[in-house]
């Protein structure tokens, strides 16, 4: 059976190495980190994810500011929230949570806000140094970091050779994922709902990354065997079992055929959720580091 990547602790392990990392930042005698969380509408899955990075925020000792706007805010009205955002000193980061409603052109508002204050990594400015390998400087998107970072755990730092398909290429998780494996010098291959035997091409991976948002899609017997396994799919699913009308989590991948091949394998929940909040905090760190004028904490 497969080792089980606990996703959960090592989110726990980033978020006191945060903690610890602000606290020398203070004893310095610089501002501690900024974290500006803004949400508009009333979507209930968005306003748990944004309680629950304001609250990480606060448990790693940051400056947490959070600005709720009703559903009916316009785009000017945001434009000019990230406007001041951006120049408040005291804000080190800022996120925009999405999705935003219809009449709020999202890429607008994404690229308006300063890149070395983008902590989500989405910016066309830190796209372009992750394309580029300007690992340094980029900012990453927290799900793929995250994953990049159990990944490491179980495989270390140099993947040179291995074999990697990233099944998924959306921007916020499946291309940026691709980027960091091949910048960790795998073979990459990236694959999507065109590609053409996927159950095959997923069979030559060292190491197996799920973006795709489909219940349990990916087989145990599309899995290597010895495989490292990264499910970052969240799919609700019916469980008649547990009482009428209840649901349980499942990912992308069917977790107890593929735990029989793979050598590690996510769970979900479990294994990436958890690490993209404690990347966040990674990412806000490293721009009041830099903001600071010190080197980045690795
Ligand atoms: P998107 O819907 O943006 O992208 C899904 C990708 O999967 C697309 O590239 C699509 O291909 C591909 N795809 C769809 N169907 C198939 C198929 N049958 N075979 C192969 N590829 C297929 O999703 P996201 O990348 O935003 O998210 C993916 C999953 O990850 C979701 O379950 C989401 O909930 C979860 N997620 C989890 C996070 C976490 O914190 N753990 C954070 C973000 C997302 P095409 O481009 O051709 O349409």
């Amino acid at each position: 059976m497969a080792e089980v990547i606990d996703g959960k602790s090592v989110a726990e392990d980033v978020v006191r190495t945060v903690k610890a990392l602000t606290a020398e930042l203070v004893a310095k005698g610089k501002a501690k980190p900024g974290l500006a969380v803004v949400i508009v509408g009333e979507d209930p899955a968005s306003q748990v994810y944004v309680a629950s990075k304001s609250r990480t925020a606060k448990e790693c000792g940051f400056h947490s500011l959070q600005h709720t706007l009703p559903a009916d805010t316009s785009e000017e009205a945001l434009l000019k929230i990230i406007a001041d955002l951006n120049a408040d000193p005291a804000v080190n980061g800022i996120l925009v949570q999405l999705p935003l409603p219809a009449h709020i052109d999202a890429g607008k508002i994404i690229q308006a806000i300063a890149p070395q204050k983008d902590v989500d990594g989405f910016h066309f400015i830190n796209v372009g140094k992750l394309g580029t390998g300007e690992l340094d400087t980029a900012f990453v998107p927290c799900t793929p970091a995250g994953s990049m970072l159990l990944i490491e755990r179980v495989r270390g730092k140099d993947l040179s050779g291995l074999n990697a398909v990233v099944v998924g290429r959306s921007n916020i998780v499946g291309k940026p994922m691709a980027n960091l494996l091949l910048a960790a010098n795998c073979t990459v291959t990236i694959a999507h709902s065109r590609t053409k035997d996927l159950p095959a091409l997923a069979r030559t991976a060292d190491i197996l990354v799920a973006a795709v948002g489909r219940p349990e899609m990916i087989k145990g017997d599309w899995v290597k065997p010895g495989a490292t396994v990264i499910d970052v799919g969240i799919n609700r699913i019916p469980a008649p079992e547990k009482g009428e009308g209840k649901s349980r989590l499942v990912g992308d991948v069917a977790y107890a055929e593929a735990a029989r091949q793979a050598g590690a394998i996510t769970p979900v929940p479990g294994g990436v959720g958890p690490m993209t909040i404690a990347m966040l905090m990674a990412n806000t760190l490293a721009s009041a580091y830099l903001a600071a004028g010190l080197k980045r904490p690795t």
